[in-house]
């Protein structure tokens, strides 16, 4: 066995450095101490960030882990989540405080929402559940656009005990069909549609063809639909079964008297992106999952929420949303926005335009979406005043330098620190990121595991890896907000998460990683896409990086296709800067040699890519991921497989006819 097979390969360095800025670090929520609070007391550190909720019945024990992989924590603790994001801030005097700005996507169409106002919104939505025979512990789902009722929706499930799940709007039926009947959910919560690119965007057909499919397919039984009225186009009408929101909700009291339920009640079931395969109904219950949210949200955000106006743009649909879009805001206090359309709608500038108007300071959204700029290219964020901005995040997937670079300098004034944040759908919330008021951020390191959380690389065997070294990633003791099974399904669970590293009691997240030369942590991708090409195991994020670094390229997936010499070939799928090529004219044959050559000179031979297609667009998931299997299925000539999870299932076909490929001999 060559030394280069036993872990992944430390290929690319990073020699740039940001410290915090001076202002930041003096006012930080998290110092340094806490990273040894943290190991000094694991358990005490948590209680004390339990501590910044409000619970009916204190907990008498902080974790129950005597049955691993199943974990309780702050048992015996009563608590209810919607009273903590919306009631006690209004009994505080704080009613008054902006919870949401909301901004619709059609221009002049915006709402504000005080704390005040949600506390009614939701007591009237949790009173019109109750009414339609919603019992605590069954489930609604709730398949909405990114408008205040969706978050009022599930703040209402939560108020009175019914896990909610969420499934993004832009998922066809099929997928809603198999949610519902996977969770057995009774109740459905939509709209007759949102505003998308200009034009309304129907969803109600969709629930009504969920519906029917469940029961053909699953003999599952939807008893009531409930539909908010957004874009007032007409729907179909399924009398008894169907209500509107206006006529329900609206006649409700204000008046909700929450109960209060066990810390391990569960909030909701989320299913994960789907980029690896079928999706997992991932379990959240209410405290620990809460405590996990606000700690992370106050601390790695460094939140004021007296003077911060917060945006995280992702979707609710996806767990982002859920963590940092609603529980973890408004837990804290804090103001957000939300935003219901497309960044390109009616202009390219349209999120810079919503930063400058409410005064953005806190900005937190994915790679895709800094490529995206990256590629329309131009000036387009400097025409507006971003002045506000002091703290910029990504989540998604491991941020290439150039696209950190990139971001910093156009939408962080080359003064806002970067949180790299690598959690999941899984972990809840953040587990591994820079602190911003103490960390010198690496351009595309995700760096340590933040207080309170044991992130290792590990061996196959599980031995931690030395610095310089690849290996798997894990998680080495439980936390508050970690899964607590997938839903229906323990042996799954049990099988997808902690058996790999069974022996050691570790949690595998499926990703692979490495430690730097001083021991910070660079996400690789995932293991299963990890690459042997002539026995040396590569990852793709080093290799997409590298392209990314090209000036002329925006995006970049890398996948392994078989190969008969080498096992293994290095594919290449690119999307160039709109600067790049001159209208309709095709990549040249030199550019992709050029590509091939860059990435040989940014980490070497060994890397440089077989083949590199110029393509218009890449397959994501529906939160922006890249879909490597699906451009393995190109790469290798096989038919696509399960696409049922892309955001736009068009793009496999554009990708087909808009290929222009390069190949070389040589290497
Ligand atoms: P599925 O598990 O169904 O394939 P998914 O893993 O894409 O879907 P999520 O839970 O939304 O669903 O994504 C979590 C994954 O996203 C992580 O395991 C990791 O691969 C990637 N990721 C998230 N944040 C980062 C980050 N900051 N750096 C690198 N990778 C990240
Ligand atoms: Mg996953």
């Amino acid at each position: 066995m060559t030394e280069s097979s036993e872990t992944l390969a430390n290929l690319s360095t990073e020699e740039r450095r940001f410290e915090p800025p001076k202002e930041l670090a003096e006012h930080a929520n998290l110092t340094e101490e806490a990273y040894a609070e943290a190991e000094a007391d694991r358990l005490g550190f948590w209680e004390k960030q339990a501590d910044r909720l409000d619970w009916e019945t204190r907990w008498d024990t902080v974790l129950d882990w005597d049955d691993p992989p199943f974990a309780k924590w702050f048992v015996g603790g009563r608590i209810n989540a919607a009273y903590n994001c919306v009631d006690r801030h209004v009994e505080a005097g704080r009613g008054d405080k902006v919870a949401f700005h909301w901004v619709g996507e059609p221009e002049d169409d915006t709402r504000d929402l005080t704390y005040a106002d949600l506390k009614d919104e939701v007591s009237r939505a949790a009173n019109a559940l109750v009414e339609l025979g919603v019992k605590t512990g069954d489930r609604v789902a709730i398949y909405m656009p990114m408008i205040p009722e969706t978050a009022i929706a599930m703040l209402a499930c939560a108020r009175i005990g019914a896990p909610h799940t969420v499934v993004f709007g832009g998922f066809s039926s099929d997928a809603l069909a198999s949610r519902l009947a996977d969770c057995d959910a009774k109740v459905v919560i939509t709209s007759d549609g949102g505003y998308r690119r200009g034009a309304p965007s129907a969803l109600k057909p969709a629930v009504d063809e969920a519906v029917q499919k469940a029961k053909d397919n699953d003999d599952h039984e939807v008893r009531s639909v409930l539909v908010v009225r957004r874009t007032g186009e007409d729907v179909e009408w399924h009398e008894g079964r169907d209500v509107w929101w206006h006529e329900l909700v609206a006649g409700q009291s204000a008046e909700h008297e929450c109960e209060f339920f066990d810390s391990e009640h569960p909030l909701y079931v989320m299913y994960t992106s789907g980029t690896t395969g079928k999706p997992k109904g991932i379990l959240h219950t209410t405290g620990g999952y809460l405590v996990g949210c606000s700690y992370t949200h106050w601390g790695i955000f460094d939140l004021k929420p007296e003077t911060d106006v917060y945006w995280c743009t992702a979707d609710v649909g996806w767990v982002t949303g859920h963590s940092y879009g609603v529980y973890g805001p408004l837990a804290n206090g804090a103001t957000s926005v939300m935003y219901e359309g497309t960044p390109d709608t009616p202009g390219k500038g349209r999120w810079w335009e919503i930063c400058e108007t409410y005064g953005v300071t806190i900005f937190y959204t994915a790679p895709t979406a800094i490529r995206t700029f990256m590629k329309w290219g131009g000036d387009i964020a400097g025409q507006h005043d971003l002045s506000k901005i002091r703290l910029l995040g990504s989540v998604g997937e491991s941020i290439n330098p150039e696209a950190y670079v990139w971001y910093r300098e156009n939408i962080g004034a080359s003064r806002a620190p970067i949180v790299d944040t690598w959690w999941q759908t899984e972990t809840g919330s953040i587990m591994i990121s820079p602190l911003p008021g103490v960390t010198a951020g690496k351009p595309g390191s995700a760096m340590k595991s933040i207080p309170g959380i044991v992130v290792d690389v590990v061996t196959e065997e599980g031995e931690s890896v030395p610095n310089g070294s690849g290996g798997f990633l894990v998680v080495k003791e439980p936390w508050p907000s970690m899964l607590r099974t997938l839903w229906g399904d323990d042996e799954r669970f049990k099988d997808t998460y902690w058996s790999r590293f069974a022996d050691h009691g570790f949690y595998f997240a499926g990703d692979g990683a490495k430690k730097d030369d001083d021991g910070d942590i660079w996400l690789l991708g995932r293991v299963d896409d990890v690459m042997n090409v002539s026995g040396h195991r590569l990852s793709t994020t080093e290799i997409e990086s590298a392209l990314v670094s090209h000036p002329k390229v925006a995006e970049a997936a890398v996948v392994g296709a078989a190969d008969e010499t080498t096992g293994q070939a290095v594919c290449a799928f690119v999307i160039l800067r709109e600067s790049a090529l001159a209208d309709g004219e095709e990549a040249p044959e030199s550019l992709i040699q050029e590509l091939r050559s860059h990435v040989q000179k940014e980490i070497g031979a060994i890397a440089k890519p077989r083949q590199v297609m110029v393509v218009p667009e890449l397959p994501k998931t529906r939160s922006g991921k890249i879909m490597r299997r699906l451009l393995k299925d190109v790469a290798e000539k096989r038919e696509v497989g399960d696409v049922t999870t892309l955001a736009d299932s068009t793009v496999m076909d554009l990708i087909g006819k808009g290929m222009k490929s390069g190949t070389g001999d040589e290497s």
